[in-house]
């Protein structure tokens, strides 16, 4: 099984956004462990910058566009796309949507001086919507509402986040990926 991130990135941001992509080749990384330890499921990582052109009005990317676009390439395949829009339309309490063998989130760009900080809080809402498909996949009933519990504690009640060291070893000390709290989801 394969799980192929795609980073979406307009013409112009290519060069200035390398070290952006960067953090998402070893995230990549990091989820293939992160999905064995927590579902226990082997997956194939891979990465691939996206050239898409800059939203307008007129030019206006959608989901659909991804979810075509995914179906284009191999349906097989997860694809999971790291958008610099975000859904238009979601059930999803984070900016994200997933669907079978699909997912995207709004990327946001970080700015210069919280560069880790903003991408770790990319990288949680990353494992937001994987949790949702994966555990679809593993035909749990109610996986849906058991992400959106765990979510809104995060949001509400303060729940940390786990924290991940670049090794992919819980660390909280120097921590460089962020996740849900998957305790409750692990099998
Ligand atoms: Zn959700």
């Amino acid at each position: 099984m394969l799980l192929h991130f795609i980073f979406l990135v307009t013409k112009e941001d290519l060069e200035s956004r390398a070290k952006e992509f960067e953090y998402v080749e070893q995230m990549a990384q990091f989820y293939k462990k992160w999905i064995k330890d927590t579902f226990s499921l082997e997956y194939d990582v891979k990465c691939d910058q996206m050239i898409v052109p800059k939203q307008s009005l007129i030019r206006r990317l959608d989901t659909a566009v991804l979810v075509e676009d995914h179906k284009s390439r191999d349906n097989d395949t997860f694809h999971f796309y790291l958008a610099n829009f975000r859904p238009m339309w979601t059930d999803c309490t984070c900016e994200g949507y997933y669907a079978e063998n699909f997912a995207m989130v709004l990327w946001v760009k970080p700015k210069e001086d919280e560069f880790l900080s903003m991408c770790q809080k990319n990288c949680s809402v990353v494992s937001h919507e994987i949790s949702h498909e994966l555990l679809r996949q593993k035909k749990s009933k109610k996986q849906y509402e058991m992400v959106h519990d765990v979510w809104s504690k995060h949001l509400f009640k303060d729940l940390p986040f786990e924290q991940y060291g670049k090794n992919s070893e819980r660390n909280t000390s120097q921590p460089y990926f962020m996740t849900l709290d998957a305790s409750e989801l692990r099998s």
